[in-house]
């Protein structure tokens, strides 16, 4: 279809329907309309539109009926009523409501553009002509910044819960890591003088780790520190923290418990270990760890506690492995 441009106004209109066009004085309420905007005949023909509206949607020189370039959809009414704009429309004085949506929006913006649809009426008989279809660019450029600024909200939130994780977790075993595990120690050494409960804190190091490594590969020895971090987590119970303290040593701190019941702890969590299979190229590697504790009660602070269970520690590896030890007060 070849249009007719009225340059010095900004309105084009469809030639086939310009003796309709000019019986409504369509070129002037086009020319009142600075948003984008389209006139129709009551049946949907486009008959007219303005500049603003070409530079949205080109395809309009070539449109026939406003649904070759627009879906229309509306909050208050259903898809079958919207066939029947015009009806509704003419039936109501002011402008009606409606969401236009570009069809083959090639510049990937498929926003639904927030519009306002008047009847035109003849002024001789008051009779409706033709349809006005405005749209509301400011209500769109509103609506799509306040949907961007809620997207990077939820982007940031998820950034945010994410980084919080980051801060606490060990990347490879999930367990918390040792800057938890360190502040957590902190706050409960404090409590135990107000709630006079014990903790005990256990030092674990995998045995011979390295020959792991070198024998089967550091993806094999990822995979072990993997298992046997879960298998420490599994045999704790929620209230205790368990953690990964650097390589293939680990932390747990069994809270609101005494010596004795760590003692059970570690049997239970020993006998776990040596059952441990971890796959492998020509078939399944086993491993031991050995391990030292001390209860909070046996020392003077935080860091105390520590070097207690490192001695342990080491003397449980000096011993031969693959046993735990008690801190020695
Ligand atoms: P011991 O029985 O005395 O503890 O002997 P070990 O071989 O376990 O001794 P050591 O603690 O010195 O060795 C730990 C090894 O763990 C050294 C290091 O290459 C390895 N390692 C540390 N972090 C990782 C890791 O994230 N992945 C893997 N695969 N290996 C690690
Ligand atoms: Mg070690
Ligand atoms: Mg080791």
């Amino acid at each position: 279809m070849s249009t007719s441009a009225s340059s010095s106004i900004g309105v084009e209109s469809a030639n086939h329907q310009q003796a309709e066009v000019n019986d409504l004085g369509i070129t002037a309420i086009l020319q009142s309309v600075t948003d984008a905007a389209l006139i129709t005949t009551l049946s949907g023909k486009i008959v007219g539109f303005n500049r603003r509206l070409k530079e949205i949607v080109p395809k309009v020189s070539d449109a026939q009926i406003i649904t070759d370039i627009f879906v229309l959809s509306s909050n208050s009414l259903n898809a079958a009523c919207l066939t029947k704009v015009s009806d509704i429309v003419t039936r109501r004085s002011g402008s009606f409501p409606i969401q236009m949506t570009k069809i083959d929006a090639d510049d990937g913006n498929k926003a639904s553009i927030p519009s306002f649809v008047s009847t035109i009426r003849t002024p001789d008989t008051g009779l409706p002509s033709a349809l006005l279809y405005k749209l509301d660019e400011h209500i769109l450029r509103f609506s799509t910044r306040l949907r961007q600024m809620q997207n990077a909200k939820k982007e940031h939130a998820k950034f945010a819960r994410q980084a919080s994780l980051d801060a606490v977790i060990d990347p490879l075993t999930g367990l918390k890591n040792r800057r938890f595990v360190q502040s957590f120690m902190d706050l409960q050494w404090h409590g135990q003088f107000r709630k006079a409960e014990d903790s005990v804190l256990i030092l674990f190091d995998i045995d011979h780790f390295k020959k792991i490594n070198d024998t089967f590969g550091h993806p094999v020895g990822d995979e072990a520190i993997r298992v046997f971090a879960n298998c420490l987590l599994s045999q704790a119970r929620p209230t205790d923290v368990v953690g990964r303290w650097g390589g293939e040593e680990f932390v747990v701190l069994l809270t609101n418990c005494v010596s004795e019941q760590a003692r059970v702890y570690l049997e239970r969590v020993m006998t776990h270990i040596r059952l441990l299979r971890i796959p492998h190229e020509k078939g399944h590697l086993s491993m031991t760890a050995s391990a030292g504790y001390c209860a909070f009660s046996q020392a003077k602070s935080v860091e105390h506690s520590f070097t207690q269970a490192d001695k342990a520690l080491y003397a449980a590896k000096s011993h031969g492995r693959d046993r735990y030890q008690k801190a020695t007060d």
